[in-house]
């Protein structure tokens, strides 16, 4: 994983772990591995040089099942699709978590997936945590913005700014632009479906890094710089045109969900219309 160097985060001891920590990242995936790095160091067994990466409790949050270390995220609603923000209840459920013991480490470690999602009552009651911590808890917030957080809440946390990629995709992002493209370039709706039953983006920022790449890559088929199989020129068109609407609905908040199916029944068409 070459986008895991760059994040890796070592502590001379769990105890140089500051008690609430913003971590702000344009990728919401490499936020998350430095929470998930800075979470290991906190409950590793070893005494110096955490995290150890392979004791017990280093490969349980590895492995996301140390029951020390608590993810908070946007819940589906009852279609199953994200809610857009996080709740002040699982902000209080977390609250109640953290007044109890931890189960076998030192610490109890909260990672708030984009926790700038927090509605403005949710992070009236993070402040109210953050100011009066209990013991032995470790705060890591993840964000894409900080500047969507409360200028209070911002001011109780240390900020550390993970760097994201140069390019904005990553390897993984690419190779499902790839396998997109080729399905497409076919020209067989068989293929495209196959795709389709075999990937689903329901993630914000995997669904952004995926039509950057997917767009990147039918510039070069414009550009002639990539072989364009059975698309024609206007098909490419089309297709440049499709993904660039796909990503401006991802801006304005449309959820990946509705563009996955828009950009599914659109590829069926491309190639199409003779
Ligand atoms: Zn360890």
């Amino acid at each position: 994983m070459r986008r895991g160097a760059a994040v890796s985060l070592r502590f001379e001891s769990a105890d140089q772990i500051g008690h609430a920590t913003i971590l702000s990242s344009p990728s919401r995936e490499d936020a998350l591995r430095a929470a998930r790095e800075i979470a290991a160091a906190a409950v590793c067994l070893e005494k110096k040089d955490v995290p150890c990466g392979v004791c017990r409790a280093c490969r349980k949050a590895f492995n996301k099942v140390h029951p020390d270390i608590v993810t908070v995220s946007r819940l589906p609603d009852k279609s199953g699709s994200l809610r857009r923000e996080i709740s002040v209840g699982q902000i209080r459920e977390l609250t109640l978590d953290a007044q109890t013991l931890p189960n076998e480490a030192e610490r109890k470690v909260y990672i708030i997936d984009e926790a700038e999602l927090m509605n403005p009552n949710a992070q009236n009651a993070a402040l109210k945590l953050l100011e009066e911590p209990p013991p032995r808890v470790v705060f890591l917030l993840c964000v894409s913005n900080p500047g969507l957080l409360l200028e209070t809440v911002r001011s109780r946390c240390a900020v550390l700014n993970i760097s994201g990629e140069e390019d904005g995709a990553d390897e993984e992002s690419r190779k499902l632009a790839d396998a997109y493209l080729r399905a497409v370039r076919s020209g067989e709706p068989a293929q495209v479906y196959r795709w389709i039953a075999g990937n689903e983006l329901n993630k914000v920022d995997a669904t952004n890094r995926f039509l950057d790449a997917a767009l990147q890559k039918t510039a070069d088929m414009l550009c002639g710089r990539e072989p364009a199989g059975a698309l024609r020129r206007e098909d490419l068109m089309r297709l440049w045109q499709l993904l660039d609407r796909c990503s401006d609905y991802l801006k304005v908040n449309v959820n990946p969900r509705h563009i996955f199916s828009l950009l599914m029944a659109e590829s069926l068409r491309i190639g199409e219309s003779e």
